[in-house]
């Protein structure tokens, strides 16, 4: 019988939150994790294995004696640099017992952002899953949560939206973020009108008022899922406390909420759609939308209404709908101060080539 979700797996990046990690007490799941670590062991077998986890501040608030994870970012910053070490030594130690090595990888924000050390940071993640190694991957939060005060959009703010860009960036066929929810329902699980959703397809899904969103921050895991099966990566949200499910969702069966990969975007796209950081944003009228989104043309001169920010030629910028929602991105062909001088007006001069334009993941309503 053909499997149910018929895709190859040859990379695959799995994910797993706080809950699975530690126990309800903030100390390590020890069973869950070493449960875990035999299962990526069997997935190694047959495909190359990357393991993003959460943890390190639950873990550190334990060992440090809060009673409970803190809220303040210094206090944070200090739990994760107790938690990490002793999260990186179990894993370590786990994945020693099968012969396999683990590898730790601590991201920031900058190491998205900055074109060549993302270039650099997908070498060695190759590098590391070339030579049969699991990276283990967290972000640096000891030091990255500092870039919280600079004012700009993050390029991720959690572990979800992480994965998907190193899934994405590594091009992996599958991510499996692993949670305490066995899939995204559409409404809160556990009330009447709940059934979980089995295959994601944005045109179908309506959820309803008070649906799971709002709990074990599955609104975060859903916009990460869809990045990253707009860029061309299937995903699926699982339940990580059930035994064997990353076997299963890996063979295709039914299990959890399923993202069908979309036909993808080039790897200098996905760059340019979700991690890189604009430096300027141009807002267009509704023919120009829907002539670039429709048509897949340049951007013209007479569509543009406003022109922000001080952007030399070939720097990165948003492309802002009438709602004042970012649908593209792209490299722009002529600085700011020339783009504003010829705003809203006549000519065929483009101020974006179609070929640097990039769409967005729009929202569902925005569509
Ligand atoms: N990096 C955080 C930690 O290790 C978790 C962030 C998240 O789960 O989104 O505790």
């Amino acid at each position: 019988m053909s499997p149910a979700r018929p895709f190859q797996v040859r990379r695959v990046v799995v994910k797993v939150g706080t809950s699975i990690v530690t126990r309800g007490d903030g100390r390590l799941a020890l069973g869950r994790l070493g449960a875990l670590v035999e299962e990526l062991h069997a997935l190694h077998q047959h495909a190359e294995v990357v393991l993003v986890t959460s943890g390190s501040i639950g873990l550190g608030a334990a060992r440090l004696g809060y009673d409970a994870v803190p809220s303040e970012v210094v206090d944070r910053q200090a739990c994760a640099a107790a938690g990490q070490g002793a999260l990186i030594a179990t894993y370590d130690a786990l994945f020693r017992q099968l012969d396999l090595a683990a590898a730790q990888v601590l991201l920031t924000e900058d190491d998205f952002l900055h074109r060549r050390r993302y270039l650099n940071l997908r070498a060695t993640l190759e590098r590391l899953v070339a030579r049969g190694a699991v990276p283990v991957v967290n972000e640096n939060d000891t030091v990255s949560t500092l870039e919280l005060a600079c004012g700009r959009d993050r390029v991720f703010g959690d572990n979800d939206r992480l994965s998907a860009l190193v899934a994405a960036g590594l091009d992996a066929d599958l991510l499996v973020l692993l949670t305490d929810v066995d899939g995204v329902y559409t409404a809160a699980p556990g009330t009447p009108d709940a059934c979980r959703i089995d295959t994601w397809q944005d045109d179908k899904v309506s959820l309803g008022p008070g649906s799971a969103l709002g709990r074990g921050g599955m609104g975060a895991k859903l916009r990460a899922a869809r990045m990253a099966q707009h860029v061309g990566v299937h995903v699926v949200i699982a339940s990580g406390f059930v035994p064997g499910v990353l076997g299963r969702v890996v063979a295709g069966d039914v299990e959890g909420t399923w993202f069908p990969a979309q036909a993808g975007l080039s790897q200098r796209g996905r760059w340019l759609a979700y991690a890189s950081a604009p430096d300027g944003r141009i807002t267009v009228d509704a023919g120009a939308r829907e002539a670039i989104l429709s048509r897949g043309a340049s951007l013209l001169p007479v569509g543009v209404t406003q022109v922000e920010g001080d952007f030399s030629a070939s720097a990165i910028v948003s492309l802002i709908g009438p709602d004042g929602t970012e649908f593209a991105r792209g490299v722009a062909a002529s600085d700011a101060r020339s783009a504003r001088a010829r705003c809203g007006q006549s000519g065929e001069r483009a101020l974006i080539h179609r070929d640097d334009i990039v769409f967005l993941q729009l929202d569902p309503e925005a569509q």
